[in-house]
């Protein structure tokens, strides 16, 4: 099978053209069709012969996501559906600046992308498990979330776009989360390598403090993840905080109970010396009594973390709802009560189906319905 074009390093590319006789100044124009033009085809690559760029298609594939559906508006959080090359769905979603969420006041958007299709740990509230696990997403796959966001908002009428993207930079989203669709760590390699290659000055030019990856608690990979000398961010979805609680919701919680998820962060955190955070989904009458908030508040004091308390995205099928308001401040002001550092996403995105996987169980349902019956 071809590799993707999308998948190889600088370094991979610098040592397929010295063996092919081409020059190296090849690969930096190359490189910045890939990563700075989004190049959907190796026909536009106008400056390289078109030798060069038959002999590449020969080798490679330049495979691109297809979006199959949309929805928001230019200025509020929007959700794609991609279509991948053999006919499965993911999403990304690009959520506009917001800095009480995972970056900095300076970001202008984030964008959430997936790295799974569907997901195996089967949380009792995600929309994204319910379905199973389908398969691994690609390191091109994931990449190129990235890059046909930036296609579809390069190819806006101008007076739609009204998504600042300055001069420094011209990512559109400064700010990565990996949170969308699947399990990162169990995805462990292909995520590094596209990370890799999104954060590399010669690809992606995103900083790996700008880059946070969300697990559901995988101990081993933490420590692994410990071990690495990029600098990404870490999130936990912890979601209770006791096995009893976490434990009713999250089947992973049995696997790597809290002591062993809490010892792998101990460790993260005297090898890596970075804040972590925690993510905390309020379901009603499930892990919102106020009784929660000390041990949540003690495991965050213990592992220096802060804690984001996100209100539950109802989803199709399933019954949890979301807290009242009241119910959402009282709980933050118990946490804060204990001197733990809280934020409270008053939700983007809501209306939208903006939790991961929403939107690609209902078009894989749909498409389900419409097939003919025998
Ligand atoms: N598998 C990883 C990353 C993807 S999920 C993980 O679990 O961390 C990204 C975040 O969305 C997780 O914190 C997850 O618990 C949360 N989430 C899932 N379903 C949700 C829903 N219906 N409403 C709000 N948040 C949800
Ligand atoms: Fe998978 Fe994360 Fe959803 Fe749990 S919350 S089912 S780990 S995507």
């Amino acid at each position: 099978m071809k590799r993707d074009i999308k998948s190889l390093t600088n370094e991979e590319l610098i040592a397929q053209f010295t063996l092919w006789a081409e020059p190296a100044y090849r690969v930096t124009q190359l490189l910045e069709w890939l990563y700075r033009q989004r190049a959907a085809t190796w026909d536009q690559m106008s400056n390289l012969p078109k030798s060069l760029r038959q002999k590449l298609a020969g080798e490679y594939t330049l495979n691109v996501l297809n979006l199959a559906h949309r929805q928001g508006s230019p200025d509020t959080t929007q959700k794609f559906l991609w279509k991948l090359a053999d006919g499965a769905f993911v999403e990304s979603v690009l959520i506009p600046a917001n800095p009480a969420l995972y970056g900095e006041a300076s970001d202008r958007h984030t964008l959430c992308i997936s790295t799974q299709v569907g997901c195996a740990y089967g949380c009792k509230f995600c929309a994204s498990g319910l379905d199973g696990w389908k398969r691994n997403l690609q390191p091109e796959e994931i990449i190129e979330q990235v890059l046909a966001v930036e296609r579809w908002h390069g190819h806006q009428p101008q007076e739609l776009k009204r998504i600042d993207t300055t001069p420094a930079s011209d990512r559109l989203a400064n700010n990565l989360v990996i949170m969308g669709m699947g399990e990162p760590l169990a995805n462990y390699d292909n995520l590094m390598a596209a990370l890799r290659i999104l954060n590399a000055s010669w690809g992606g030019g995103i900083g790996a403090r700008k880059i946070t990856i969300s697990t559901s608690g995988l101990a081993p990979q933490i420590r692994k993840l410990a071990e690495d000398p990029m600098q990404f961010r870490l999130a936990i979805s912890l979601h209770g905080a006791t096995d009893e609680v976490r434990g009713r919701i999250m089947p992973v919680n049995r696997k790597y109970p809290l002591a062993e998820l809490t010892a792998a962060l101990d460790y993260y955190q005297s090898r890596k010396g970075r804040m972590i955070t925690f993510e905390y989904i309020l379901i009603a009458g499930v892990n919102d009594a106020l009784d929660q908030a000390r041990p949540l508040a003690a495991l965050a004091s213990r592992l220096n973390a802060k804690v984001n308390l996100i209100p539950y995205n109802a989803v199709d099928g399933l019954s949890w709802t979301r807290p009242e308001e009241n119910i959402q401040e009282a709980f933050l002001a118990a946490l804060e009560s204990e001197g733990v550092t809280g934020t409270l996403r008053r939700e983007k995105g809501h209306d939208i189906d903006a939790a991961c996987g929403q939107l690609r169980l209902k078009t894989e349902r749909e498409l389900r319905d419409l097939k003919p019956l025998g």
